[in-house]
C-alpha cells in the first residue's frame, strides 16, 4: 500500500512509498483492528519531523510513516475483539506503553520513561498510509455524525488533557469555580482549547500575534471568545483588562510567554503549558516577582503532553455539544484539505507555507 514517509534525520526527506500491507494478524492476542484510513491532520510536529529537528524511525526501518492525527474506518477485526465492527469511525490514540508504572495502567502519556514510542511521531510508525492495523485498546469510536469533523479528534484530545489537568489540579481547593480563562495561541489546538472552555461556561480570552481580522478572530468571536492581538496589548494588559485569569492554557510556541503567563496568573490559579518548544532560547525574568506571586497567591504550573483515552472520550463528547452549541463552527476549522497521498508534496508545502491555514489535511480516501 501507499504511504507518506520520511528519513527521520534528514531533512525535506517527505516521500511516497509502497509498504506491505498492514493485518488483523500483526497484533497479538486476537485483539487488532484494521482501519482503512480515510482523514489524517498535520500540524507544527509533522512539519519538525520533516525538517529532521525530531521523530525517529521504528527499530529496523529507516523511515517513518508520518501522520498522528488520524480518522478511519474499521475494515476488518480480531476474534478478540468485542468492542468494534467493521464500518465503526474510529480515531487513535497517539503513544504507546513502554515501562513505567504509569504506561503499565493504561497511562502512557504520563510515562516516566525517557523514550516514549508515538505514532507517527517516535519510534512508531503513523497513519498516513492506505490503512493501518492496532490494538483496539488504543482506538476510540466516533460516531457517524461526527465523521465530517472526526479528524480533529487528535487536536481535540491535546486540548482536553491540558483542561482536564487543571481542574484536577484545582482539586486541591476545596471549591474552585473558575470564570476566566486565557488561552495563547490561537492555531487549531488555541482554537479548540478556546471552544471547550467556552463550552465549560468560562470567559475567554485568546491572544496571538496576528491583528485582528483575521479568520482565527473571527471564528473565536463567534463562540464568544476575546480575541486579543499580542501586538496591541501584553498578556498582563489583557489580564488587567479582563482578567485575572483562573486558568491559563499556554500553547503559543513562544517559550517567554510562559513566564508572562506565570506573572499575570490570577491567585489559586493554575497555568497548563502545552507548547513543545524545541529551541534554546534564553531570556531573563522577574523571577523574585513571580516566585512571590505563586507563594502568596497559590498557583500552580504544570506541563501537559499527549493524552489519554478519557481526553479523546471527553472530546467525542464536547465535539458532539459544540455542533449543537455552535452548529457548523468545527467545519470551518478545516480550512486546507489536500485530496490523496499522492499529493504529500502540496500536504506539506500547505503546512509550511500557508500562514493563514488552520487545519490541514490530507483526504485520504472519500469519507463514506
Ligand atoms: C502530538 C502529541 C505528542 C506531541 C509530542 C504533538 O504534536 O499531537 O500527541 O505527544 O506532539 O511528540
Ligand atoms: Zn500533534
Amino acid at each position: 500500500m501507499k504511504a507518506i514517509a520520511v528519513y527521520p534525520g534528514k531533512p525535506n526527506s517527505v516521500h511516497l512509498c509502497d509498504v506491505p500491507d498492514p493485518n488483523v494478524k500483526d497484533i497479538a492476542g486476537g485483539r487488532g483492528v484494521l482501519v482503512k484510513v480515510l482523514r489524517v491532520g498535520v500540524d507544527g510536529t509533522d512539519k519538525e519531523i520533516n525538517a529532521a529537528e525530531y521523530g525517529a524511525a521504528p527499530p529496523g526501518d529507516d523511515y517513518l510513516i508520518m501522520g498522528h492525527e488520524s480518522f478511519g474506518r474499521v475494515q476488518e477485526v480480531g476474534p478478540n475483539v468485542g468492542e468494534f465492527e467493521p464500518g465503526d469511525y474510529v480515531a487513535a490514540l497517539v503513544r504507546r506503553p513502554g515501562s513505567s508504572f504509569y504506561d503499565q495502567i493504561g497511562a502512557q502519556d504520563m510515562t516516566t520513561d525517557d523514550t516514549y514510542f508515538e505514532r507517527g511521531i517516535n519510534l512508531r510508525h503513523g497513519f498516513l498510509a492506505e490503512y493501518y492495523v492496532d490494538s483496539a485498546d488504543f482506538l476510540i469510536k466516533v460516531p457517524e455524525g461526527l465523521k465530517a469533523i472526526g479528524v480533529l479528534m487528535e487536536p481535540t484530545s491535546i486540548a482536553q488533557k491540558a483542561i482536564r489537568q487543571a481542574y484536577e489540579i484545582q482539586r486541591r481547593l476545596a471549591i474552585w469555580r473558575p470564570q476566566r480563562a486565557a488561552v495563547v495561541g490561537a492555531g487549531s489546538l488555541g482554537l479548540l482549547a478556546s471552544l471547550f472552555l467556552r463550552l465549560r461556561g468560562l470567559k475567554v480570552v485568546t491572544l496571538a500575534l496576528s491583528e485582528p481580522p483575521t479568520q482565527n478572530s473571527e471564528l473565536l468571536t463567534e463562540i464568544g471568545v476575546t480575541y486579543v492581538s499580542t501586538r496591541q496589548k501584553s498578556l498582563k494588559q489583557a489580564s488587567e483588562e479582563f482578567g485575572p485569569f483562573d486558568l491559563i492554557i499556554e500553547g503559543s510556541g513562544f517559550s517567554p510567554l510562559v513566564f508572562e503567563a506565570m506573572e499575570t496568573l490570577g491567585k489559586n490559579g493554575v497555568l497548563t503549558m502545552v507548547s513543545v518548544t524545541g529551541g534554546e532560547r534564553k531570556i531573563e525574568i522577574p523571577a523574585d516577582k513571580i516566585n512571590q506571586g505563586f507563594v502568596l497567591g497559590n498557583k500552580v504550573a504544570v506541563g501537559c503532553v499527549n493524552a489519554g483515552r478519557v481526553d479523546f472520550e471527553r472530546g467525542v463528547q464536547d465535539l458532539a455539544q459544540a455542533e449543537l452549541a455552535y452548529p457548523g463552527w468545527l467545519s470551518k476549522l478545516l480550512t486546507h484539505p489536500v485530496k490523496g497521498l499522492e499529493n504529500y508534496e502540496e500536504l506539506i508545502r500547505t503546512l509550511t507555507e500557508t500562514k493563514a491555514a488552520i487545519k490541514v489535511f490530507c483526504e485520504v480516501a472519500p469519507l463514506s
